[in-house]
């Protein structure tokens, strides 16, 4: 077993009728830690069936990972077993009529003490904070944030623009599609945060950082701060966080640990 701590909330905001973000942590047989979070979309609450159908798979496959034997084989196992939850939701959309079209937002993380690999597809988030700063660690698959990058809308402009919500990527939309996997290391004191964009579109990246880094806290304090914190800014869409912490060891005063 890892020594990574773990925490996960969702709540469905103050205006939505029904909440479509799902999200779920757990370990693989190896000990490994792993946590997921989707957004769904579609109409007459098919984001709803999206979201399920994604993280149901994405679960699955996780709690029966087996250890590999190199980076370059866990990542292309990571990418299958998005693959297969895409699978999932496109086969649903494709054979129901009311689910046409439907999809989801992921963001899927798989790590222990020292390293970890992160896959995402939409604009649901993953951050890493150390030492005082927080890092976006995924790029949104959204309209605005390719025409940020390309220079024709300010990051102001593309936050604030009303078409911010199109996805130019999703899980389920499409019989394939392509999964941004990045490798990342973990070092003590490290805290992850996965969230969707019913926190990261509504609440100042500084205030995050704050609620991540105050002393005395307990990851389920910090992650019931976070869901408190978009409720505050309006809660106008679903808000979901998952949260892993790798422990920095807390030295005694005769120099040992406790
Ligand atoms: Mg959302």
């Amino acid at each position: 077993m890892t020594g990574l701590k773990t925490a996960v909330r969702s709540h469905i905001g103050r205006v939505r009728q029904l909440n479509e973000d799902r999200a779920w942590v757990g370990t693989t047989p190896g000990g490994l830690t792993a946590a997921a979070v989707a957004d769904g979309m579609g109409g007459h609450n098919a984001g709803d069936v999206a979201s399920t159908l994604a993280i149901d798979s994405l679960s699955k496959s996780l709690s029966a990972w087996e250890g590999v034997v190199s980076a370059i084989e866990a990542e292309e196992k990571l990418k299958a077993i998005v693959l297969a939850a895409n699978a999932a939701v496109f086969e649903a959309a494709s054979t129901k009529p009311q689910y046409h079209n439907m999809g989801t937002t992921v963001v899927v993380a798989l790590l222990d003490e020292r390293e970890g690999l992160i896959g995402h597809i939409g604009d649901s988030r993953a951050y890493r904070v150390r030492g005082g700063a927080i890092e976006q660690l995924t790029d949104d698959h959204t309209l605005v944030n390719e025409l940020a990058r390309s220079g024709q809308l300010s990051r102001e402009e593309a936050a604030n623009h009303p078409r911010r919500n199109v996805l130019t990527r999703a899980l389920g939309t499409d019989a394939d599609v392509s999964v941004d996997l990045q490798r990342i290391d973990m070092l003590p004191g490290d805290r992850l945060l996965i969230c969707s964009d019913g926190l990261s579109a509504l609440v100042d990246k500084a205030l995050i950082l704050d609620t991540m880094n105050t002393e005395g806290v307990t990851l389920d304090q910090r992650a019931d701060r976070l869901i408190a914190l978009a409720l505050t800014a309006g809660g106008d869409d679903n808000v979901t966080v998952a949260l892993i912490e790798y422990e920095a060891e807390t030295v005694t005063r005769d120099g040992g640990t406790p």
